[in-house]
């Protein structure tokens, strides 16, 4: 097959950790046959420093003209990049929103995996975390309370202020399917979150997603009050497979499942929208405190390189050989300094790189 792939290495440890994921996709290239070919796009601050700023239209077409981006991470050190004394609209973060928007990028998808190996990250006691958990939060990312109509007004001399809250059910109906579609890739089982004894944009949203449902008798679907799910998360998140939720549950429901995995340098993500376009990015930021240091953890950004073989380019063997080689560089106890523990072996960017690259040919075997 031939891959076209928007490159993005970004700002900080950006350009590090997306190194490493190229070689990664290079190793299963060459062992499966597949053909890559990269578009180098400029976002953030490597943009403001180029063009002034933080997104160009020809960025954006670079991006629309591949099949999926691969991203490292934008932004620089707030309190001392000169990024930081522009208007809020060219700075850095500015281009990684204007890119989304661009792409009609609506589902969020962050998945929360806990390996038995970096059990000892996991805040939740053992009991609780058992062998491990593996679930994704696909959030709703472009519509609800966030981009409603909003108004501060004054009445009678007391301040009010007012968000709205609306889907429609085309809104509803296109981030379930997607939902159901990544479910039937992974344990067949949707949880999807609302708030339906009070909210009516919920009950519409409970409704919608039971129809959709109806074109998926394989994949169970569950409905979880967005309360009890805050509870289950740390009470047994083992129970979940795809959490399927609005743009706010989803918003705080997803950083409260990357706290309980642990280990920041280890999340991926991905933007999709209704095409299999997508844009792979690791959860966390460019951590210029440590940029250049060839200390970053490059596994969120190669398991964001794995998610995007399997969702953009549906190579499900070759995302599987990703996931097992990153499992195996654990498994042999290697370790940045993020994730390093007791009777580990610590390594670097680079060499961490090198190690699983390696163990996508031993996985063939
Ligand atoms: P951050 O995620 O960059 O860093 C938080 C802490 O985690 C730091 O101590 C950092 O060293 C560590 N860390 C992060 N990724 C790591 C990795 N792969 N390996 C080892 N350690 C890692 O968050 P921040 O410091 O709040 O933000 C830094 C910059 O990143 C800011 O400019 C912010 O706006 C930007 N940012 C960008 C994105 C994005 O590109 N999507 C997301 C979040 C933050």
């Amino acid at each position: 097959m031939k891959l076209k792939i928007g490159c993005i290495p970004g700002d900080g440890i950006g350009p590090e950790i997306v190194k490493q994921a190229k070689a990664v996709l290079e190793k299963v290239a060459q062992v499966y046959g597949h053909e890559i070919s990269y578009r180098h796009i400029l976002l953030g601050g490597a943009s403001i420093d180029v063009h002034g700023i933080p997104l160009t239209d020809e960025a954006i077409a670079e991006a629309r003209a591949a099949d999926a981006v691969l991203m490292g991470s934008i932004g620089g050190d707030t309190t001392k990049s000169p990024w930081y004394q522009l208007p809020p609209d060219r700075r850095p973060e500015a281009g990684l929103l204007q890119i989304r928007k661009a792409l009609n990028l609506f589902a969020n998808l962050r998945p929360a995996v806990l390996y038995p190996e970096l059990a000892d990250a996991c805040p939740l006691r053992s009991e609780i975390r058992r062998d491990g958990f593996d679930l994704l939060i696909m959030r709703e990312l472009t519509g609800g309370l966030y981009f409603g109509e909003r108004k501060t007004v004054t009445e009678n001399g007391v301040r009010r202020a007012v968000d709205t809250l609306t889907y429609s059910e085309e809104e509803i109906r296109r981030i379930a399917v997607k939902g159901f579609e990544i479910a039937r890739k992974r344990r067949r089982k949707v949880t999807s979150v609302d708030k339906a004894n009070v909210l009516d944009s919920s009950r519409l949203w409970r409704c919608v997603v039971e129809e959709v449902a109806k074109d998926y008798p394989d994949v169970a679907l569950e409905h979880m009050l967005v309360d009890n799910c805050a509870m289950q998360i740390v009470r047994d998140p083992a129970q979940f497979d795809v959490i399927l939720t609005e743009n706010m549950f989803g918003d705080i429901l997803s950083d409260e499942a990357s706290m309980v995995t642990g280990s920041i340098g280890m999340l991926a993500s991905a933007s999709l929208n209704d095409t299999k376009f997508g844009l792979y990015e690791p959860s966390h930021g460019s951590a210029p405190d440590i940029a250049g240091k060839d200390i970053a953890n490059p596994i969120a950004t190669i398991l964001s390189a794995s998610m995007m073989l399997r969702y953009s380019f549906d190579l499900d063997q070759e995302a599987d050989a990703i996931d097992r080689a990153v499992k195996a560089a654990l498994e042999e106890g290697w370790r940045t300094a993020d994730i390093m523990a007791d009777g580990c072996r610590q390594t670097g960017c680079e060499q961490m790189g090198r190690i699983i690259t390696k163990h996508i040919g031993g996985s063939m075997k």
